[in-house]
């Protein structure tokens, strides 16, 4: 039995995976595997048609937002957000780049602002940097610009494992503009209220399925505000229009994305995966504060139930503590290179036996080495 603790491309369901070997072939009696179709053809149409419908049930999408299938990751995204939104709020047809607010809480968000600063004129609204990111600035001391474009967060610092616990609100301090969430890392992991968004996006290869597809939900009034220079590819009104086929989309991840969607309303919806991703977290970090030979330091409001950063009171164990957990199947446990220590991620595809397994060696370790 092995547990894959990798921060992604990460753990999918077993059942998924059983289920795309056993159509790999010849899916439903066509002749041809998913990665053979033509990506207009009826087959496959059903299949994309399906994958919208689900995640649009599974996060309960309002009509008014459209759902993107995009490539290039979220790394691309930080570059495809400002060239769409960065001129919101210039007067009509003249696409004068704006200011754009961004709230810095790790190491994705940093890489947004480097990557936005390219494109529009970046206000860092509020920031953890000084705090080493291990909480969230507060809502009440950001300063947002009156004028700005939007207000971009990351909900989930994947390799500083801090997590937004609310959706701050932040139209009144904009006049209105819009929050853009990357949520790569905890999408679907959490019940979230879309209409409080106006663009939500993320990688597949955390939470959804295999890298490749990138997630893009948008509210309607926010396309069509390209700037000349955007690629037609990354437009996301022309994407819209074209409902994802402007440019042959990452059809076999899609397709795996939609059986990851069949996945979780098996499992009972998002709420349900939620209440066991709050059972798994409790029990990870319940041990880890139990015990003064493993630390996490993130500030308990804000710590994150997908990516759980920690450390060996002891870092010249730490080789010994991967060779241990490897030869018990605990695999991918080494932390981010920028952070050190260990990470386990704990997506929604990691079982709670997995942590439990992960908890029984803490002890074992400890026993043995503390
Ligand atoms: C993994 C990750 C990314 C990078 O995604 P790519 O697919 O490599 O572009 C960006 N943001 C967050 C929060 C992530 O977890």
């Amino acid at each position: 039995m092995v547990y894959n603790f990798s921060a992604g491309p990460a753990v999918l369901p077993k059942e998924v995976l059983q289920q795309a070997a056993d159509e790999m072939l010849d899916w439903h009696g066509s002749g041809m595997s998913v990665m053979e179709m033509s990506h207009r053809g009826k087959e496959y149409m059903s299949i994309i048609e399906a994958a919208l419908a689900d995640v649009r049930a599974l996060m309960n999408i309002p009509s008014n937002y459209k759902v993107l299938f995009l490539q290039g990751g979220a790394i691309a995204e930080n570059a495809i957000i400002p060239m769409n939104l960065a001129a919101l709020r210039s007067p009509a047809g003249k696409h004068e780049v704006g200011v754009a607010d961004y709230i810095n809480t790790g190491s994705w968000s940093t890489k947004s602002i480097k990557e936005a600063g390219r494109y529009c004129t970046v206000n860092v609204a509020a920031s953890s940097a000084d705090r080493k990111f291990a909480s969230i600035p507060a809502r009440a001391d950001w300063k947002l610009s009156r004028n700005a474009a939007y207000v971009h967060i990351c909900s989930n610092e994947t390799i500083d494992g801090v997590e937004y616990q609310y959706t701050p609100e932040v139209a009144a301090d904009t006049d209105g503009a819009p929050l853009v969430a990357d949520m790569s890392s905890h999408i679907l992991s959490r019940e979230v209220d879309v209409s409080k968004y106006g663009v939500i996006y993320g990688g597949a290869q955390k939470n959804i399925g295999p890298a490749g597809v990138t997630i893009v939900i948008v509210r309607e009034d926010l396309l069509g505000h390209a700037l000349p220079f955007c690629p037609s590819a990354f437009d996301w009104k022309i994407v819209a229009d074209n409902d994802s086929m402007y440019n042959t989309p990452p059809t076999y991840a899609i397709y795996i994305a939609g059986l990851v969607f069949q996945w979780i309303k098996r499992q009972g919806g998002v709420a349900a995966l939620e209440a066991r991703n709050i059972a798994k977290a409790r029990l990870l970090y319940g041990y880890l504060d139990s015990t003064d030979f493993y630390s996490n330091r993130i500030a308990a409001d804000c710590r994150s139930r997908m990516n759980v950063p920690f450390f060996l009171r002891d870092d010249a164990l730490n080789d010994t503590f991967l060779a241990g957990a490897k030869e018990r199947g605990l695999l991918q446990l080494k932390g981010h290179k920028s952070v050190g220590g260990m990470r386990a991620s704990i997506y929604n595809a990691m079982p709670i036996e997995g942590v439990q397994a992960l908890v029984d060696y803490l002890k074992d370790f400890e026993k043995q080495h503390g």
